[in-house]
């Protein structure tokens, strides 16, 4: 297909600024046509999707992370608690 028009990335962008309280559409060149609307590199919604993917799993795996963090802290202070502070600070972890 020859491409003979012009297109306009057509993602609307809101900045949040007062004079911009409607968004303004993206200023780069549509190089991808997605259902009929074109898209910007940076938009492409398949792009984006993908991205979006990526985050969600990046934060699942943090959050799972931080919870097994939480856990593991928990558990030793429950099994610390029975212990005295002169005994934690002889009995520390000794550097290998
Ligand atoms: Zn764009």
């Amino acid at each position: 297909m020859v491409q003979t028009k012009k297109h306009q990335c057509e993602k609307r962008i809101y900045t949040g600024a007062r004079y911009d309280w409607g968004g303004h559409l993206c200023s780069q060149k549509g190089t991808i046509e997605v259902d009929g609307k074109w898209y910007c590199v940076i938009h492409n919604p398949v792009k984006v999707k993908e991205k979006n993917e990526a985050k969600e799993v990046k934060w699942a795996r943090e959050r799972q992370e931080r919870k097994e963090k939480e856990s593991r802290l928990d558990a030793e202070r429950h099994y610390c608690v029975k212990l005295t502070t002169e005994y934690l600070k002889t009995h520390q972890a000794e550097e290998i």
